[in-house]
This record gives C-alpha cells, sequence and structure tokens, in this order.
C-alpha cells in the first residue's frame, strides 16, 4: 500500500491536468457584434426585454459592466478589428473605415481590394482583410486545428464580416443593397457562392421587407424608455413628411431606389432578420459544431447603427430596433439549443462602439456639445500655412480627427514639417470645438497614465496616421442636426456591453474595467491555442470557469 499510493497519487493528479481549464473545448464560438451599441441601451430597454435574449446572457452567463474601446478612433472598422486580434488600431492597423493614403492621395477604404472579385454582387463585392497587420483569435483557431474547422463572417457591412474573421476564414458574407438586395463575398474566399447563399438571395427577402410597413413591435405608449414620436433630432426618411410611425416603406422606397435602392432595409430591424437568416443557413449547411474542431461564427448586426445614425439616442424607432433584435437574439440561441447544444457553444456579445447624444437634443437641455466640430479648420490652416510658405493647400485631407499635410509640396520646398505642423497646431487650437492637439511624432512620448494619451497611443498607426491630432470637446462631432454618430475616446464611444455565456464561461459579473481586446484572449484560453500574433488585452480569468468544477 505505501508503494501504491504515490502512483496513485500522481495519477489523479495527471487526470485533474488538463491542457486549457476545459476537459473539452467548446464546438462552436459564436461572436455577436451589435454595431453602435451602448452599455446603457441594455439597462434602458431592461424592462421591455425578452426572457431568453439579452437576458439570457444575465441569467446563464458572465456579464462585464465596465468594458470600454481602448483607443481612438471609435469606428466600426477599427472595432471588429479589435474584437478580433485582442489588440488596437497600432498594431492591427485598421485605423479608421478609411483613411488618406500619401501614395495615392486617395482614401484607402479598411477592407478594399481591387486585386479580388466579387461573387453575388456586380458591384460590392471587391472587398479582402489585406489591410489587416496582425491575426484574429479564429486565425489562430485555423492554424490550431490545421485547417480542420470553418470560420465564416455575417453582417450586413463587408468590413464588420471581414475584420471580425480574420485572413484565413472560409467564407465572409455581406449585403449589396442598391438594386441588387443580395448577400456576396469575394473570391479572396472562394470561387463562387455555395448554392445555399444563392437560393436565399433568390427568395428576394430584402425586397419584400423594402416594401412592408414598419411599426413598433408593442404599443407605442409602452416606449417610455424613449422621448416622443416625433421630435427634431431624427431623421426623416427620403419621401416621408414626419420621423413617426407607422412607416410604410413601399411609398419611401422609389425615392430610395434614386440612390439608396434596397439599401433601405439597412436603416430598418429587418436588415438585422436578414443577418439572423444567414447566420442559422450557414449553422445547418456548414455543419457548425458537428465536431470537435472548434468553428467560429461571427455574426455583427449593423441596422442598430443605421437606425442610431438616423434617429439617434433616444428615438422610439432605435428602441424598437433594440427590442426587435432582443427576439432575433431569442431566434438564435433556440436553434442553437437545437442544432448544436448550448453545452458545446461558447458565445460572447460586444459591440463596436458606442455613439453620443445627439448634440442639438443635448444644448436644448443645456449640455455642451456641437454638431461642426472641424468645420473651417482645414481652410483656416491653409491660409495661415501660405501665408508663411507661399504654398497654397499644404492640407491635403482631414479624416479620423487628424490632418495630413503634404509631404511632398514640403520636401520639395525644403519646408520643415515639425514647423508647418505646430502652426497647424496654433489655428486648430483657436476653434472653440477642439479642445486638444498634438504632433503625430509626440504622441509615443505621451504619458500613458493619461486616458487620453493612452488611447491615442493604442489608435496611433504612424504608417496610416496624419500629421496633428485634433481632440474635441466632450459631445463635438461633424454631424447634421438629426441623427448621431461616435468616434472619440469620451465614455459615450467608449463603453460596450461584453456579454458571454455558454461552454467554459462562469455565471457573474464584474465592475472592474475590461477591454475590448481582452475578448480574442479570452476565447483562445477556452482552446489553448496560441494568441493572436499582435495580442496586447489579457484574458478575463473571472469569466472562465476553473478546472475544477
Ligand atoms: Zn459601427
Amino acid at each position: 500500500m505505501k508503494k501504491i499510493l504515490p502512483v496513485y497519487i500522481i495519477l489523479l493528479s495527471v487526470l485533474a491536468c488538463s491542457p486549457t481549464n476545459l476537459e473539452k473545448p467548446p464546438k462552436l464560438v459564436i461572436g455577436i457584434v451589435v454595431d453602435q451599441m451602448r452599455y446603457d441601451y441594455i439597462t434602458r430597454y431592461w424592462d421591455d426585454l425578452s426572457p431568453n435574449g439579452f437576458k439570457r446572457f444575465y441569467k446563464e452567463g458572465f456579464v462585464a459592466h465596465n468594458h470600454h474601446f481602448n483607443y481612438y478612433q471609435t469606428l466600426t472598422g477599427p472595432g471588429h478589428a479589435s474584437i478580433s486580434t485582442g489588440t488596437t488600431p497600432s498594431v492591427h492597423g485598421i485605423i479608421g473605415n478609411e483613411w488618406y493614403d500619401r501614395k495615392s492621395k486617395k482614401e484607402v477604404y479598411c477592407v478594399g481590394d481591387n486585386d479580388v472579385e466579387g461573387l453575388g454582387s456586380a458591384t460590392k463585392g471587391r472587398k479582402s482583410p489585406k489591410h489587416l497587420i496582425t491575426t484574429t483569435f479564429a486565425d489562430q483557431f485555423r492554424l490550431h486545428t490545421q485547417f480542420r474547422n470553418k470560420v465564416i463572417g455575417i453582417s450586413l457591412k463587408d468590413r464588420s464580416a471581414i475584420l471580425s474573421t480574420g485572413h484565413s476564414a472560409n467564407a465572409a458574407y455581406w449585403f449589396a443593397g442598391g438594386d441588387e438586395g443580395v448577400f456576396t463575398t469575394s473570391t479572396y474566399y472562394m470561387d463562387s457562392l455555395p448554392n445555399w447563399v444563392s437560393e436565399y438571395n433568390a427568395k428576394k427577402y430584402p425586397h419584400q421587407y423594402a416594401s412592408s410597413v414598419w411599426n413598433t413591435l408593442r404599443p407605442i405608449e409602452t416606449y417610455t424608455a424613449s422621448g416622443p414620436d416625433d421630435t427634431p433630432y431624427e431623421g426623416i426618411y427620403k419621401g416621408a413628411d414626419r420621423p413617426t410611425f407607422p412607416y410604410d416603406l413601399s411609398t419611401l422606397s422609389p425615392d430610395y431606389y434614386k440612390d439608396k435602392g434596397l439599401d433601405i432595409v439597412r436603416n430598418t430591424p429587418f436588415g438585422n432578420t436578414l443577418v439572423t437568416d444567414m447566420a442559422l443557413l450557414a449553422l445547418a449547411h456548414e455543419d457548425l459544431g458537428k465536431d470537435d474542431q472548434t468553428d467560429v461564427l461571427m455574426i455583427s448586426y449593423s441596422s442598430t447603427d443605421h437606425v442610431g445614425h438616423q434617429f439617434g439616442l433616444t428615438a422610439i424607432e432605435t428602441q424598437d430596433t433594440y427590442l426587435r433584435l432582443d427576439l432575433e437574439l431569442e431566434r438564435l440561441f433556440s436553434e442553437i439549443d437545437q442544432m448544436v447544444g448550448m453545452d458545446d457553444v461558447t458565445l460572447f456579445l460586444t459591440s463596436d462602439h458606442g455613439a453620443v447624444h445627439v448634440p442639438k437634443y443635448l444644448n436644448d437641455h443645456n449640455f455642451p456639445g456641437g454638431h461642426d466640430k472641424s468645420k473651417g479648420i482645414k481652410d483656416q490652416v491653409n491660409q495661415v500655412l501660405f501665408s508663411k510658405t507661399g504654398i497654397d493647400n499644404l492640407v491635403l485631407h482631414i479624416g479620423n480627427d487628424q490632418m495630413y499635410l503634404d509631404h511632398e509640396q514640403i520636401e520639395k520646398n525644403r519646408l520643415h514639417l515639425d514647423e508647418l505642423a505646430e502652426e497647424a497646431i496654433r489655428v486648430i487650437l483657436r476653434f472653440s470645438t477642439i479642445e486638444k492637439a498634438f504632433k503625430t511624432v509626440d504622441v509615443p512620448q505621451l504619458s500613458p497614465s493619461e486616458k487620453l494619451h493612452n488611447l491615442l497611443l493604442r489608435g496611433n498607426h504612424i504608417k496610416r496616421a496624419g500629421d496633428v491630432y485634433m481632440i474635441p470637446k466632450p459631445g463635438h462631432i461633424d454631424y447634421g442636426h438629426t441623427g448621431t454618430t461616435h468616434g472619440t475616446g469620451f465614455s459615450y464611444d467608449t463603453h460596450a456591453p461584453l456579454l458571454m455565456m455558454g461552454r467554459g464561461i462562469k455565471a457573474g459579473h464584474t465592475f472592474e474595467e475590461t477591454s475590448i481586446t481582452d475578448i480574442a484572449p479570452t476565447m483562445c484560453a477556452l482552446l489553448g491555442t496560441a494568441f493572436p500574433n499582435g495580442m496586447t488585452g489579457n484574458v478575463i480569468s473571472k469569466a472562465l470557469l476553473k478546472a475544477d468544477k
């Protein structure tokens, strides 16, 4: 017995020791990104949510209440790339939805790629992840399984489907509106659309939604978490008189066909229904979650963003879009229960950025804010630089709160970039909408202890950035007086939900700060894969089940 006992103990400890904290990793990881979703949408709409949509995460899963984007600029492309890569624009390189390219003297779209062709769409398909510099957690899953698993991304937006999945995805599908109304992909991923996608496209659901009526899901008087239906802060559909329910889309569509066509579906909750349809078809037809090679399905719901941009934060239209999305989640979860089983699936839900209250609404309630944060800056700086140098148009471009100066002209005329950037900053700071300005070359020396500096450090990709950062005051945007936008490092843009549930996730919650870059390493920890190659986030270990449970 004396001899047997140590062997027995060693055997027990080996059995208790598995390579990850899970005996069996999930068969499927599903990431849900709700475009422009603020953290407080769940708390504001709580009483009207169903028990099995968003609330299912609160019942069964882990909730990070103090979850933030940890970089400047909070936009869709950078958001999806940061979720998937576990790092920030300074490393993954997606500094905006588009950015100015000095070589071509044009804006580069974050997923634009003229070396590939579209499949299923004549005009909207030439996209790939070629501008993404680092790997994603799904890429690491592909490497880990010797490419035996599947990774698929689905969204209305091309950049959301592509950047959330990565370089080695089997497929990314996005919506081509206009006069097409189809889900498309590119030759980066495959040679032809799968039958299940073509068959779904042939059903022409977008055409049906574009001529349907959008009314509130529940009696309109119950939408007490929102303002009145008719306010001056909401954008009006072309062809409508007022921003009020019900919207008979068939009467709007003729106007929309002139410039938007079937893209009108994006600006209604029905766009999200199309995305759920596609996600469920992918689950069924691609056999996701059917074996031990962990698959990844990234689903990004974009209608919330389009509706938010048009109607703002306090609109009944926005609340209705979330109540309907809640039911989409319920439909999705119930199908997952049946098709794979929640015990074999790990889910997370987050957002790609927040949004600010409509500044006019803030002003009308005595809050500071404004709509024209950078209006006139380019002209004014160009005038001052012309008076100093005799050279016109030294400011080439303003975008993503950055100013790009003309390096070619500056070199040709033997001027000093540094001095011109400093002169530009002096002019920029005269504008009442701008709070601070920095030379890009100074950003690496900024103290990371100040929040804004830290966000700039993490957002700044020196080869793609401009020469000067222009930081607005809170509540200031470049946008019309109706609807809203996002992009800054203020908490209204950085605070997002993070909800997780399913295999390997412990029920609980935290108010400690977590970052958008923590999601990818946490998913890798479930499988014990290598981390994405540029990862700077941390594993949220308190959300993970312990090995002994
Ligand atoms: Zn977005």
